[in-house]
C-alpha cells in the first residue's frame, strides 16, 4: 500500500519512518517553497505547482491513502484528491480544525468546553471585550496560527491594540488560569476503532513547546476519563480517522479545549520511546484500516525539543534517544527532539530538567 503524505516536514519523516518497516510505502506532496530535506531517502517527492487534483495523483503514482501533514492546507486539493483515493483525516475535518472559529464553534456546538470568546477586528473595543472575556485577552488569527504565531495576549486595558488586518479573521478568547497544560492524542481507524494514550503534560516556552511529560502526574480521579470521553464525542461526530491530538487546560480540576489538531502531535513524540505503539504507528493503522496498537505507556516518558540547538554529545545524554529532523539549523526552529524513559516519575524529571539546562543554559530550566 502506498501513502500520500501532503507535507515534507518532521510530522511527515516519522510517520514514514515508522510506516516503511510495516511494509509501506511513501511518497510526498511538497508545497511550492517547501524545502523537503526531512523526508530525503523516504520516497519520491512532488511539488505541488496548483494543477488539478487527477495531475498530482498520477504524478505522485496513484497513492492509495492521502495524509495532511499539517492543517493549513488549500481545501480544493484535499477534496479534489479524496474523489481518487481517501483523504484521511477528511477534508471536512481538516475544514473545522484549520480555522478556530470554525474549530470553537464546532466544540461548543458538541457541548464541549472551551475558553469564552467572540470574533474580533480592527474595530473591536478592546477595554469592553476583556471586561467581558476576562483578562489577559488572547488575540488570534483564525487561520495560520502556530507556534504562538499571529496571536497577541492583551494583559489589560492599557494593553496597545493589536495590529489588525482587514484581510484575515480574528477571535480573542478571555484567559485560563489554568494550572497546567495537558494533551490528549486520540486515534480512531477506518472501521470506528477508537484508542487513547495517557494524558501528557506540556511545558511551553515563548509559545513553543518544548517539553512533555507522559503520563501526566497526580491526575485528579477520572480526569483521564473525562478527556476521553471529550475526544469520543468529537471523534464520533466528525467520523474523524487518524490521529487526533486535544491541546487541554487544566483548571480546577477541570478541563477545557484550547484546540485540536487534526494530526500526529508534537506533544505524542514520547510515544515512540515509551509505549508499545507509537502515534506515528497508530496513524497509519488507522488511515489503511488495520486493528490499532496498544497505546498504553510503559514506563513514564520525556520528551526535550531541540528549538535551534544541536543535541548534546553523546556521552552527555546517554539514555536519551534523539530524532533529528534533517533541518537547517535557525533560531528556535524545531530541530529535533530527545524521548526519555526512566523507572520512576521523579527519576525521569529530574534527568528532563538536567536536559534543558544543558540544551538552555541562558535560562532558568523549562518556564
Ligand atoms: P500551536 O503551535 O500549539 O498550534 P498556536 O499558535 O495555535 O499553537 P495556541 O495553542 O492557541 O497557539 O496558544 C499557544 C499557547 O498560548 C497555549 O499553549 C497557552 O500556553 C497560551 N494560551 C493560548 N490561549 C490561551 C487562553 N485562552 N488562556 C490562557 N493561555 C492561553
Ligand atoms: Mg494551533
Ligand atoms: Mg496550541
Amino acid at each position: 500500500m502506498k501513502v500520500a503524505i501532503i507535507g515534507c516536514g518532521q510530522l511527515a519523516r516519522m510517520l514514514a519512518l515508522a510506516g516503511i518497516p510495516r511494509g509501506l510505502q511513501f511518497c510526498f506532496v511538497a508545497l511550492p517553497g517547501e524545502d523537503p530535506a526531512p523526508v530525503e531517502g523516504l520516497g519520491e517527492v512532488v511539488v505541488w505547482y496548483g494543477e488539478e487534483a487527477v495531475a498530482l495523483y498520477r504524478r505522485l503514482g496513484e497513492p492509495d491513502r492521502f495524509t495532511p501533514e499539517r492543517e493549513q492546507l488549500p481545501l480544493g486539493l484535499l477534496q479534489g484528491l479524496n474523489r481518487l483515493a481517501p483523504v484521511y483525516p477528511s477534508p471536512e475535518s481538516v475544514a473545522i480544525c484549520q480555522h478556530r472559529q470554525r474549530e470553537k464553534s464546532y466544540i461548543n456546538g458538541l457541548g464541549l468546553p472551551t475558553a469564552p470568546w467572540q470574533s474580533v477586528d480592527a474595530q473591536t473595543h478592546w477595554a469592553t471585550l476583556g471586561t467581558q472575556l476576562g483578562w489577559p485577552l488572547f488575540v488570534k488569527s483564525c487561520e495560520q496560527g502556530y507556534d504562538g504565531k499571529n496571536q497577541w495576549r492583551l494583559s489589560d486595558e492599557e494593553a496597545p491594540a493589536p495590529p489588525l488586518n482587514g484581510e484575515q479573521a480574528y477571535l480573542a478568547e478571555g484567559g485560563i488560569a489554568f494550572e497546567r497544560e495537558l494533551s490528549l492524542i486520540a486515534v480512531r481507524s477506518s472501521g470506528g476503532e477508537m484508542a487513547f494514550y495517557p494524558l501528557t503534560e506540556n511545558q511551553h516556552h515563548q509559545g513553543i513547546l518544548r517539553c512533555s511529560l507522559a503520563p501526566a502526574s497526580a491526575l485528579p480521579e477520572g480526569m483521564q476519563e473525562r478527556a476521553e470521553q471529550m475526544a469520543t464525542r468529537l471523534l464520533e461526530a466528525m467520523e474523524y480517522v487518524g490521529v487526533l491530538t486535544l491541546e487541554l487546560f487544566e483548571v480546577a480540576g477541570e478541563l477545557v479545549i484550547n484546540e485540536l489538531a487534526p494530526r500526529v502531535h508534537n506533544s505524542g513524540h514520547w510515544t515512540q520511546s515509551g509505549s508499545a505503539t507509537c502515534q506515528f504507528e497508530n496513524h497509519l493503522r488507522a488511515i489503511t484500516g488495520l486493528p490499532l496498537g496498544s497505546t498504553q505507556a510503559h514506563s513514564p516518558s520525556a520528551m526535550v525539543n531541540l528549538l535551534g540547538v544541536h543535541p548534546p554529545r553523546p556521552e552527555l545524554c546517554p539514555n536519551a534517544k534523539v530524532h533529528w529532523y534533517n533541518k537547517a539549523l535557525r533560531e528556535g526552529r524545531k530541530q529535533g527532539h530527545l524521548n526519555l524513559t526512566a523507572s520512576d516519575t521523579h527519576q525521569l524529571q529530574q534527568q528532563a530538567q538536567a536536559l534543558l539546562e544543558q540544551l538552555y543554559p541562558q535560562e532558568a530550566g523549562a518556564e
